[in-house]
């Protein structure tokens, strides 16, 4: 069974609680955004999520698409959750009021994005792109054309795509051929094919605003000579609303592993009018700003679905009863004791909530770096929060996804046999969580960006942002007392991170493969040490709040034993981490192709 209640304490806890001492300190544009009024936000996206896309989440896996007369047709609800969800202003929480988005920050977005992929992440996929290619009209098109398209984009009635991939050009984005040729009046005529774009079709909305990468007749070759076109589904009426059809054909609807009820579209284009966004040959910097905002959405996707599948295991992990405890009967009223006894599934239930916890920690603290990004008054703050940012949307995207798919599997595990019987409910996690640690840029990929550019941008700046809070704490904190053990464990893989740091550094100056064969290594471990950090932040609170006593005390002393759990049993990877960075290449590429 699909258990999900939204984790509304924890999200509390670290939207108010954990990050105030980060120095991005409150925002100007967000002094209105109150606890009380994040507080109900909160509550009625979980209901919304709860009621509406849960019940959903089935139903989408089983009857999937179909296509009719060369369109997708979703299953019956869909249609009429897109709608409650845009007219309740669910899809356009952080987007500005101007474009009649609700203007509230990332920070209080990300958390309701956590409960729309929790509860049905096949369809979050829709909003989600929608949001990304708003963001990249918003940052990057002509004032014309945000008047036009934002509005219905914004408000649910449009949705938006990224159309990057073809069958050549996967990865390698300087192989595309889609081309761009300019008319006299302004526009340009898109023809191409894209293969694997998502909601690339769809009955949810009245139109799809497409943002297609191509090539200009003049382009240089490679990704130097790519530029970004909006290309409607339909043409806009002078009216402004939905007209003639583009030319947006689908050729083919790919069957798949899991999200069976998001469509991944072949496109073809053919001829089909566009508009540039940004500048000539430069679409790439305009189509990352999208990808950033949709890196650390996929990387809410693990979260998500690693909470759904925590919570339905740990129902039926109390339910479900096998054996007796070794630590003597536990329910003599029953037959056999619930396998919540047994320490092997409590190992698998404690990861995978430590999992949870951490991610949902860490994302926060992404999320006030991206508000801050924006929207800080000091400029010296903007630019430490535009730097973590940068560090860590390719540790988020892909660290989060790798644990979000470990946490499903887990879930799979936790219900035996039954798990794997469609019934149960819990293989669609598995397979929903799969594709995420592909899209958006592979895992492997984010390891190379965050090696191969993270690390040497502007001689290491960016990794201050990360490391400097990560020592000031280590500092503050590495006295006697109850934070001991968990501020010593913190010390000892933030010195792994360091050393591992300067070892791809050094070694990735005379021979690149180094820094290449480091990089997914290198990425889990600092993704390991900064969940860490959030954890001994949070035990440091939990701490003081548990002896303070009071009404919440229970929240703060679970807390605690997580962050206890996470040190002891999940932070030792970072030793692991460590140890296969500092052998280096040698191994790994010491094969001949033949031997393979
Ligand atoms: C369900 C689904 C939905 C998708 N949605 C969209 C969408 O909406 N829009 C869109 O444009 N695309 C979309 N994609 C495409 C997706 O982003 C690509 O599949 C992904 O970027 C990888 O490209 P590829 O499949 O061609 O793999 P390849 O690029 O062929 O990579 C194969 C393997 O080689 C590795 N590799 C490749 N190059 C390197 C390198 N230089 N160094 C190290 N390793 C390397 C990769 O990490 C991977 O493990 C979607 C794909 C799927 C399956």
């Amino acid at each position: 069974m699909q258990v999900y209640n939204a984790p509304l304490r924890d999200m509390r806890f670290v939207l108010n609680e954990l990050h105030i001492d980060d120095g991005f300190g409150d925002l100007p544009d967000f002094e209105e955004v109150t606890p009380d009024l994040t507080e109900a936000v909160l509550e009625e996206a979980a209901k919304v999520c709860r009621d509406v896309l849960l019940p959903l989440n089935r139903l989408g896996d089983e009857e999937g698409l179909r296509v009719e007369n060369g369109s997708v047709r979703t299953p019956a609800g869909f249609a009429d959750a897109q709608k409650l969800l845009g007219e309740g202003g669910w899809t356009s929480l952080a987007v500005s009021p101007e474009w009649g988005g609700q203007g509230l920050p990332h920070a209080v977005n990300n958390l309701v994005e956590e409960m729309l992929c929790s509860t049905n992440v096949a369809y979050s996929l829709c909003p989600g792109l929608t949001h990304g290619a708003a963001k990249a009209i918003e940052g990057y098109a002509t004032r014309d054309l945000q008047e036009r398209y934002l509005p219905g984009m914004v408000s649910g009635k449009w949705s938006g795509t990224m159309c990057l991939t073809e069958a050549q050009c996967g990865t390698d984005l300087g192989l595309l051929r889609t081309a761009a040729l300019p008319v006299e009046d302004g526009s340009y005529r898109v023809s191409g094919s894209k293969i694997f774009i998502t909601w690339g079709d769809h009955d949810l909305t009245e139109n799809i605003i497409h943002l297609v990468l191509a090539r200009l007749p003049d382009a240089p070759a490679g990704v130097k000579g790519i530029s970004l076109f909006l290309v409607p589904k339909f043409l806009l009426k002078e009216d402004g609303t939905p007209g003639e059809f583009n030319n947006v054909l689908i050729r083919h609807v790919e069957h798949k592993m899991g999200i069976m009820v998001s469509p991944t579209c072949q496109l073809d284009f053919d001829k089909s009018v566009g508009w540039m966004v940004g500048e000539p040959h430069r679409g790439l910097e305009a189509m990352f700003k999208m990808m950033n905002v949709a890196r650390v959405g996929v990387g809410l996707q693990g979260l998500g679905i690693g909470e759904a599948a925590y919570q339905s295991a740990a129902w039926y992990a109390k339910d479900r009863v096998q054996g007796r405890s070794v630590a003597g009967v536990k329910r003599p009223d029953l037959p056999a004791d619930p396998i919540i006894v047994h320490p092997d599934v409590r190992r698998m239930l404690m990861i995978m909530r430590a999992n949870n916890e951490g991610c949902r920690a860490l994302s926060a603290w992404i999320s006030r770096a991206i508000d801050a990004e924006s929207h800080a008054a000091d400029p010296a703050v903007r630019e430490r929060a535009g730097d973590f940012v940068a560090l860590m949307t390719p540790v988020v995207k892909a660290l989060f996804t790798d644990l979000g798919f470990e946490t499903a599997n887990h879930a799979v595990q936790v219900y035996g046999g039954h798990g794997y019987i469609r019934e149960s409910g819990v293989e669609q996690f598995v397979r929903d969580a799969r594709i995420a640690m592909l899209y958006e840029g592979t895992n492997g990929i984010q390891a190379l960006d965050l090696v191969g550019r993270k690390l040497p941008a502007h001689g290491g700046r960016y990794l201050r942002s990360l490391f400097h809070p990560i020592s000031a704490f280590i500092e503050a904190n590495g006295g006697e007392g109850p934070l001991k053990p968990l501020v010593t464990a913190l010390q000892q893989a933030f010195g792994a991170l360091q050393l591992a740091t300067g070892l791809i550094a050094e070694r990735g100056l005379k021979d690149r493969e180094e820094g290449s064969a480091a990089a997914t290594d290198y990425l889990r471990l600092m993704g390991l040490v900064a969940m860490g950090f959030c954890f001994a932040k949070a035990a440091k609170i939990a701490v003081a709040k548990v002896a303070e006593g009071g009404e919440d005390s229970a929240f703060y002393a679970t807390k605690l034993k997580t962050a206890t759990f996470y040190f002891e049993r999940v932070l030792p990877q970072a030793t692991a981490c460590f140890l296969a960075i500092k052998a280096g290449k040698a191994s790994m590429m010491a094969f001949d192709e033949g031997e393979f």
